[in-house]
């Protein structure tokens, strides 16, 4: 492979379910974040091993300032006989610092070999965020669409897959509409009652319980 071909197949976009989605900058109430496009650390592995084969290539890490985490990618160049590395790094994160820290640093050192440096390219697209702990946001619905250019050779032409209707927590079954609610408006009173995403009939059965143990 010559290194035009490698570094098109390290630069090719990865499908929408092998991207993670954060919140960058928030608005002033909170209520609105930035949506930011990562490549997950699993997609990454599976774009080196295709690209270089699983010996083809290692990674190593190393702590900086006790803070941060380094990571070293090395690729291994046949024709000249040597490892090439490339290191980045990444501050520990606020949830399981060190294990957050580590996954961030391959995320950067996958971008300084090209994998996910397209991501960089997307327009900044501002969506409804909910709180996750104290500091932390993410996204309240379902990730932006991402533009053609953004998306695999062929992926365009496929049918965007039909989503499951979701499922009741309790049972299993899916919840379904009523002819008063729609699926959200059930999910949304099933967490707000209830804390959990419950079908019409567990909602019932448990506001029966209720009744029965008050009276
Ligand atoms: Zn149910």
């Amino acid at each position: 492979m010559d290194a035009a071909t490698i570094k098109a197949r390290l630069q090719a976009p990865f499908a929408p379910d092998e991207l993670e989605w954060r919140v960058g900058a928030t608005s002033g109430d909170k209520s609105k974040g930035m949506a930011l496009a990562y490549v997950t650390n699993r997609a990454i592995q599976n774009r080196l091993d295709d690209v270089f084969g699983p010996f083809g290539w290692r990674n190593e890490y190393q702590q900086w300032q006790g803070k941060s985490q380094l990571c070293g990618i090395s690729v291994y160049d046949a024709e000249k006989g040597e490892w090439v590395t490339k290191w980045d790094g990444a501050d520990n994160t606020e949830f399981e610092s060190t294990k957050g820290g580590l996954s961030d640093a391959m995320k950067r050192a996958a971008y300084q070999w090209g994998i996910g440096r397209y991501l960089y390219k997307l327009d900044a697209k501002w969506v409804p965020i909910k709180p996750v702990g104290n500091k932390s946001y993410t996204l309240a619905g379902p990730p932006p669409a991402l533009p053609a250019w953004a998306l695999p050779e062929g992926y365009k032409s496929q049918p965007r897959q039909r989503q499951e209707p979701p499922k009741c927590e309790e049972c299993g079954s899916h919840i379904r509409p009523t002819s008063k609610s729609t699926v959200e408006e059930l999910i949304q009173y099933g967490r707000e009652h209830y804390a959990a995403q419950l079908c019409v009939e567990c909602m019932k059965k448990r506001l029966e319980a209720s009744k029965s143990e008050s009276a």
